[in-house]
């Protein structure tokens, strides 16, 4: 049997990290609590979680500055409790490096399913960019040959459109924002042109998905970004 696996969860309502530290636990992982941001930075080095569940209002710290903190130096899934009316925080967490979000109030199941998701994430050990070919249902891409094939018939994407489905095909699973999109596939120069991602989306889309009223690949997250399926 592997280790289990560790979760760390920063968050200071403690009627909620009991909670979820309980079903965590009754589902065979280790868990560790803090209630403020410098215990949990203390907690993170002292036991190397493997994910971290963090609440964005804390006492001491934001915890936005948590994520920038830790993404100075560790790619560990961050997936964010939000409260709700945190909009903005919650797409500034995104756009720093969380993994991933949940709003509270939040049913177990929800979040369960989450946390698998970033499992995977971590189960996928090799870098996405090490791959030489991606396979998902109806769709082959092979990455030395730059060649995407639905049901076996290859497709023609434009050089943006490519380099796109590659950014979503890396972080799988992962919400990426708007901004985090425009910033990897523009560059940082070209500040908020979040209305083309939306444009070469929807031709991505067009190329890509069978059913334009149930998209297979590519999630939208209302207000915040997408999401590319991960299974
Ligand atoms: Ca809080």
């Amino acid at each position: 049997m592997v280790d289990r696996i560790k979760i760390l969860i920063i968050e200071d309502d403690q009627y909620i990290s009991n909670f979820i530290a309980v079903s965590l636990m009754k589902s065979n992982y280790e868990v560790f609590v803090s209630s403020t941001a410098a215990e949990g930075l203390f907690l993170f080095s002292s036991h190397r979680p493997d994910l971290i569940l963090l609440d964005l209002g804390l006492p001491d710290q934001d915890g936005l500055e948590i994520i920038k903190a830790l993404r100075e130096f560790s790619e560990i899934p961050i997936l964010v409790v939000s409260a709700r009316g945190q909009e903005l925080e919650k797409i500034e967490a995104l756009d720093s490096g969380a993994n991933d979000y949940i709003s509270k109030p939040f049913h177990m199941g929800e979040l369960m399913a989450r946390i698998r998701v970033a499992e995977r994430y971590l189960s996928a050990g090799t870098a996405p960019s090490q791959e030489t070919e991606f396979d998902c249902d109806y769709l082959h891409v092979d990455f030395e040959k730059r060649q995407v094939m639905i049901d076996g018939q290859e497709i023609h994407l434009t050089p943006i459109e490519y380099k796109l489905l590659l950014l979503l095909i890396a972080n799988r699973g992962k919400v990426l924002t708007h901004n985090y999109i425009v910033k990897k596939i523009w560059g940082y120069e070209n500040e908020s042109d979040t209305k083309s991602v939306r444009v070469f989306m929807a031709n991505l889309r067009r190329k890509i998905e069978k059913d334009s009223a149930k998209h297979r690949f590519i999630m939208t997250e209302v207000g915040v970004g997408y999401r590319f399926s991960d299974e």
